[in-house]
């Protein structure tokens, strides 16, 4: 049975969701960004583009089997998905704020009746319920952070990252509701429906995640210092040794290596006499 992905077809997690796709090897053409569905010619998995809000909702309805949206999302919607991948990016926080002159610093102290502009009403309310604070939730569908400015709420409930925009908007966050990413969702029937073809797309993106975050690495290195170089490049397995054609006083080693440690790495190779120094990009790492 073809397998129906939903992906946010607009917004902060669009395009990096679709990067991860496509370095998955999910081929989708040349007519992203045009058409509402696209079926993959390479697998039958077949991406549906939607508002990263509305994915919770048609999980659980099931006219979707699985999905990409942040787990703010998923918790608003208030529905028990499954979380079945953190994808390490779209980090935010669903947090408090307050104008910049409120004396309030902290959200104990926020009084019952208060104004509260949110786009997450219902974790919004959740949250101050189980404050036992009585508060006023003001729907609004974005620019919360205008609203204390306008005087249509006292505080608001926003998402929030670096936290410029609420600087810019004169705003101070008391509190965190919610931690958020990016996540592959899916629900516990369409698991049951499903789960050999959402493992493996899952375990398809989690090889890019990891790759990601690694160099491949390689390098000629003197014979008498080859003991050297398990130091400079600790790991499990240790590096790759490959003798060099001719009798050059050199080997060529190989390493997987954390992106991190490429200058690290460098640096004390070269102390040691390497040459040829390469690192390159890797698209996936599967065990
Ligand atoms: P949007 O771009 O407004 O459609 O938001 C879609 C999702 O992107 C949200 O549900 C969050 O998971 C994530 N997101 C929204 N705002 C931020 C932010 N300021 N920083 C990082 N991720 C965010």
């Amino acid at each position: 049975m073809t397998l129906r992905f939903g992906v946010p077809n607009k917004g902060r997690l669009n395009e990096k969701t679709i990067e991860l796709l496509v370095k998955a090897g999910i081929e989708l053409g040349d007519d992203i960004g045009r058409k509402l569905y696209i079926k993959a010619s390479n697998q039958d998995v077949e991406i549906m583009f939607v508002r990263a809000q509305d994915i919770p909702e048609f999980i659980e309805r099931g006219a979707i089997d699985v999905g990409i949206t942040g787990l703010d999302q998923v918790a608003e919607s208030g529905y028990d998905l499954v979380d079945v991948l953190d994808l390490q990016f779209g980090f935010c926080r669903l947090s408090v704020a307050v104008p910049e002159g409120s004396s309030i610093r902290d959200v104990k102290d926020i009084k019952d009746g208060s104004r509260i502009a949110t786009s997450f009403p219902k974790i919004t309310k959740k949250y101050f319920d189980s404050l036992g604070k009585n508060v006023s939730v003001i729907v609004v569908s974005g620019a919360a952070e205008i609203m204390p400015y306008l005087g249509v709420s006292d505080y608001i409930v926003d998402l929030v990252s670096t936290g410029s925009t609420l600087k810019m908007n004169r705003l101070v966050e008391i509190g965190t509701i919610v931690e958020s990413q990016a996540a592959i969702i899916s629900s516990k029937a369409a698991l049951e429906t499903n789960k050999a073809e959402i493992d493996e797309i899952a375990s398809s993106i989690y090889s890019v995640l990891r790759a990601e975050n690694k160099k491949y690495l390689m390098a000629n290195v003197p014979k008498s210092v080859l003991d050297k170089v398990e130091e400079i490049i600790p790991g499990l397995e240790g590096p790759t040794v490959i003798p060099l054609a001719g009798n050059s006083g050199f080997a060529a080693v190989h390493a997987v290596i954390d992106a991190t440690e490429v200058y690290r790495v460098i640096s004390e190779l070269k102390k040691i006499g390497a040459k040829g120094i390469l690192t390159m990009p890797i698209e996936r790492q599967v065990d």
